[in-house]
């Protein structure tokens, strides 16, 4: 078994006791947790993906999605198998339940291919990057090294400890909320969604950008009241002017028997958001609308972007994907030292 020695775990009763997300699994030696890729071995958690990826892709940072960071930059993706949870619309569910497969590489080199590619930062995606944690948090380590800004695309589901040595070595996340229901979370992917919010307010209290995205999935997690409470809790908890993304869900994996997501439902979601105060709300998965930056004050457009949908959908068959795209974004900043250029208004967004 390739891999290397695990961080966060201790032996208790003969088993070793995995502390890194909230499952906090107790593993008889030979086995693996949920994530498929922690595994107890003579005594020891190994991190057998640990310098293995999958996938490697250099795209700009509005497809991760980051809409209020380093827009217009590109980004150098990578992604690996492994996931703590297991979600019913898992695009990714061939990457993620895969146990081998990919290249080697180390933290290293991968800064430095992001670097040599003329990228301004590193991101760990398509797969959960929490299970991933040594190999992230050392590349990310390498990465500023370099000048290069680091993201996470991430389900949040990771315990405060580990967390906080994490997001000392991230610039920027989104993190993908699957519900404003704990019943949900445990029946549709396993986890709970208390540990996840408070990821999301101890990133935030650390100073990373944090921007977030809900997948609005018919019948399941899309009700007015549920919408409603999630973008109360943003704006109460995370602030106003936290970005938010509603995506609209397409049959897939588990909930491929559900419809398509209805535009209609994705705008009365909107507009359930703005009334809460949540002041950038964004769409995914819809070509060409919700893209745009406007100012919350006069309506003007501040940023304006084409192109670059965001998708983190990767089709793994083995071996290793690579994307090389960067040039299908279009983004355009018109802000005046920050602010709207029209009314003067304050735009959050780090350049
Ligand atoms: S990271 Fe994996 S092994 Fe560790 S607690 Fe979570 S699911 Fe279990």
């Amino acid at each position: 078994m390739s891999g290397r020695t695990a961080s966060w775990w201790h032996i208790e009763a003969n088993r070793v006791r995995c502390d890194l997300c909230p499952h906090r699994c107790s593993l008889p030696d030979g086995s693996a947790g949920p994530c498929g890729v922690r595994r107890s071995e003579g005594g020891k958690l190994i991190a057998s993906s640990h310098g293995k990826v999958c996938v490697r892709s250099l795209d700009p940072i509005e497809k991760k999605p980051l809409f209020h960071y380093r827009p217009g930059t590109l980004v150098h993706s990578f992604g690996t198998f492994g996931c703590n949870l297991d979600c019913d619309n898992c695009q990714n569910h061939d990457l993620v339940r895969a146990r081998s497969g990919g290249s080697s590489i180390t933290p290293r080199d991968a800064s430095a291919e992001a670097s040599d590619m003329g990228a301004h930062g590193i991101a760990f995606t398509f797969n959960e990057p929490v299970t991933w944690y040594e190999f992230v948090l050392d590349a990310s380590t390498e990465a500023r090294s370099l000048g290069l800004y680091t993201v996470l695309n991430t389900n949040g589901y990771i315990m405060p400890e580990p967390a906080k040595e994490l997001f000392r070595h991230t610039d920027a996340m989104n993190v993908d909320i699957k519900a404003f229901d704990e019943d949900v979370y445990r029946s549709t992917c396993g986890g709970s969604l208390r540990p996840v919010l408070d990821a999301c307010l101890l990133a935030r209290s650390m100073g990373v950008h944090v921007e977030l995205t809900y997948l609005l999935v018919p019948g399941v997690n899309d009700s007015p009241d549920e919408v409603s409470r999630f973008s109360e809790w943003v704006v109460d908890s995370m602030g106003e002017d936290t970005p938010l993304f509603f995506f609209r869900f397409r049959p897939f994996h588990r909930l491929a028997h559900l419809p398509e997501q209805t535009l209609e439902r994705m705008h009365e979601a909107a507009t359930i958001a703005s009334r809460a105060g949540v002041r950038y709300v964004y769409f995914g998965g819809v070509a060409d609308i919700g893209r745009d930056t406007r100012c919350p004050a006069c309506s003007a457009v501040v940023i304006e972007r084409k192109g670059a949908e965001s998708t983190g959908k990767v089709c793994f068959r083995g071996g290793e994907v690579s994307r090389f795209c960067p040039s299908v974004s279009d983004v355009r900043v018109n802000l005046s030292e920050g602010r709207c250029p029209s009314c003067g208004e304050r735009i959050p967004v780090v350049l």
